[in-house]
This record gives structure tokens, sequence and C-alpha cells, in this order.
């Protein structure tokens, strides 16, 4: 689960990390109230789950209502395309406006999961701000790395080395410093992130220490716990088809290609798009219907493979175990009346009461479905369809 740029503010707020104020707004009206509350010079940001908003035009500096007005006007009806959003980009529904800092230096601190070491890391740089990526790339040895312990956390000589690879060395800003990396890390833990990012925190040209930027992505796995985290569910920014399934408790990932896959489990659908690939097809997406799916869930999950434009053939890859493979034939028979099958469906079923199913899908006489024997040839039959 992502959060807002302004929601991550408030969570870094309540852990003593000094964010400026900010308003959210969603509407041009509303930025220019905003703005003659602060006044000044101010910062207009689009609040959208994806990075890079400064190169994209999306962070405007603004010195009068009518810039800001300008600024609201252009970013609530453009959608924004950045380096992270792919060429459709996405739509800007709200807008946080801040008082502009006078900044000096703009520096980098994160806290992500390592899997490789199985414990989250802190990371900082003397770097920060829209270039991070490329320092990342070109000159990895401008960030500085310390794991935190699986149960201690940050530890206090880490903090200070961390701070000291920042370069700060005035006693009132080392220890802003510090209170900025330990809150940092305290809202990852508290919240089971994923990541947790602020950048830049800047220097201001008084020597006050602020988060100006923050992003945080949480475990999905742990926002159960979190009724806070709930709260900021923002479902105007989700993947209406992922919603829509996880409502039916599917799982459904969309990817590029043109083959949809209903599959039951999630190391069978890595499975399947191998094969997939292997005999020239690409997958459009994956749906896993997980272990105990009833036929209507099954049929659910059809609408949703087929109600995406770019499936142009669908395979069924089951492997009956506690999913019975002539729950998934009844569920296809009524799909198949219900919707229709507009694009072939490949259906390759094994496992408990298979017999049950391929009589079923024999007697439904269903002109686009086409039976697979193994794996293999559901995967070539299906690449053959969409080719
Ligand atoms: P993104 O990371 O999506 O590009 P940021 O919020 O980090 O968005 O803003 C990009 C850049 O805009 C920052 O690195 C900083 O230079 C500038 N900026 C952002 N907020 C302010 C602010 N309140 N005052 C002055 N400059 C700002
Ligand atoms: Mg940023």
């Amino acid at each position: 689960m992502k959060i807002h740029e302004y929601q991550a503010r408030a969570l870094l707020a309540d852990a003593g990390v000094p964010v400026p104020s900010a308003h959210v707004i969603q509407s041009v009206d509303e930025a220019v109230t905003a703005y003659n509350e602060i006044g000044g010079r101010v910062v207009v940001k689009a609040q959208v789950f994806a990075g890079g908003r400064g190169k994209a035009g999306f962070v405007k500096l603004c010195d009068n209502a009518d810039q800001v007005r300008e600024a609201a006007e252009f970013m609530l009806n453009h959608r924004m395309v950045s380096v992270q959003t792919g060429a459709e980009g996405i739509a800007v529904k709200k807008l946080l406006i801040a008082a502009a800092v006078d900044i000096e230096t703009e520096y980098y601190v994160a806290v992500v999961m390592d899997r490789a070491k199985r414990t989250p890391v802190v990371m900082v740089s003397r770097e920060g701000g829209v270039e991070i990526e490329v320092v990342a790339k070109e000159n990895p040895d401008a960030i500085l790395k310390r794991w935190l312990h699986p149960h201690l956390g940050l530890l206090g000589f880490q903090c200070a080395q961390l701070v000291a690879g920042l370069g700060f060395t005035d006693k009132a800003q080392v220890k802003a410093a510090s209170n900025v990396i330990r809150g940092l890390v305290d809202v990852f833990l508290k919240y089971d992130c994923a990541l947790a990012e602020i950048n830049p925190l800047v220097r201001t040209a008084d020597g006050e220490i602020l988060a100006i930027d923050a992003k945080m992505n949480f475990d999905d796995n742990a926002t159960f716990r979190h009724k806070r985290l709930q709260e900021m569910f923002d479902p105007a920014e989700e993947n209406a088809l992922e919603l829509r399934a996880k409502e039916h408790d599917l799982s459904y990932i969309p990817l590029d290609g043109n083959i949809g896959c209903l599959v039951n489990g999630a190391g069978l659908a890595m499975a399947t798009m191998d094969l997939i690939k292997l005999h020239g097809g690409s997958p459009a997406n994956f749906l896993d219907v997980g272990g105990s799916v009833t036929a209507e869930g099954a049929t659910e999950a059809f609408r949703i493979i087929l109600s995406d434009e770019k499936v142009k053939g669908v395979l069924v890859n089951i492997f009956g175990g506690i999913a019975k493979c002539d729950t998934i034939a009844e569920a296809l028979i009524a799909a198949a009346k219900e919707i229709g099958f507009s694009v072939p469906v490949v259906v390759r079923l094994e496992g408990t009461n298979v017999d049950r199913a391929r009589e079923l899908l024999e007697a439904a006489k269903i002109p686009q479905l086409i039976p697979a024997t193994d794996l293999t040839d559901a995967a070539n039959k299906v690449s053959a369809q969409v080719a």
C-alpha cells in the first residue's frame, strides 16, 4: 500500500520530525484561498503515488495568487508523466501547498527493507534532491548505509555515523539530524513500511533541518494491524481491477502483454508465465484465485480478466487440490453464459475432480474454449491464438 506525501508528512510529524505545515486542496479556488492564508513564496505539489514530480513540472514554486492559480489549473487538468509513471501518466486529484523554504543543502534519508540481509537498511546521502536515482547508479559511494539490528533497531553509534556521513558538525544540527533519522526509523518499524523516504531533507539558510518531501510504502500483509493506515487508504489512486479482485479475495497483477492468466497459486502463476514467454506469448495479467475458490469467485475472476482490453486470449491453468476442477469448470460455463467469451480461452485442468470438469466443459459446447492436454500444450495454443 502507498500513501500520499501529505499523509506521510503527518506520520513523520507525529514521530517528531520537523515538517513544515501545508494545505491539501482539490480545486483551483481552494488553492488560491490556501495561498492567501500562507502568503509570500509557496510551493504547489501534485499529490500522486509517483515520484519525479519536480522534473515533470508538478512541483512549482509560486510568488503570488495568479501563479498559484495557473500551477493548480495545470496540475489538476493534466496527467502527470514522470520517470516513475509510464507513458499514460496519472491523474492528479489533490495538491499540497506549503510555504517555500530557503534551501541551502538537500539531503537524502531513507529506510528500506534489504531483502538480501533480511533487515531494514538506513541510507543517507549528501546528494539529495531530484537526482538521487542517478547518484545511486553512477556514484553509489555517495550513499552511506547502516543496517538495523533486527531486534535492537538503530544503535546510537550507527545514528552518529549516519549524521557524520551527512556532514553535520554543528551541535544543534547534529541533534536535529539524529532526531530525523530516529523518527524515520520509528515510523518505518511502527507501521511495517517497505520504504520510508525523506527526499529532500533540507538545511535552510538559517540552519534549520526540515523534511520537505516524504514517500512511504507499506507491507500489504501488515496493514490489517494499522487502523491509521487503513484510514489513509485512497481507493481513487488504486488500480480499479486490483481493488475489485481484492474484494473477492483474488489477487490480480496487471502486466504488459495480451494473454490473461487465470491460475490458482502464485507459484503456478510464475510457472505459467514462464511457459507463455517460452512459447512466444506475453502475459497481460495474472489472476490468482487461490486455494479455496468458489464458483462465484471464479466467475468474478473471468469478469475481471476479460474487462482488461489488452487481453486477446486467456489461459486457464488450474491444478486442482483444494480448489476443485469442476468448480472452475462451472465458473467457466457461467462466465461464458453471462459475459460471453470474445477471445479464445485455452483451458488446462488437472487434479481433483478433473474428469467431472472435462465432462461439464464438453457438454457445455463453448465455441471459444480450447482444451489443452498439459501446460506446454496450453502455453503453445494460447500463444498461437494471439500471435
Ligand atoms: P519530487 O521528489 O517528486 O520531485 P519534491 O517535493 O522532492 O518532489 O520537490 C522537488 C524539488 O523541489 C526539491 O528537491 C526542492 O528543490 C524543491 N522544493 C520542494 N519543496 C520545496 C519547498 N517547500 N521550498 C522550496 N523548494 C522546494
Ligand atoms: Mg522528492
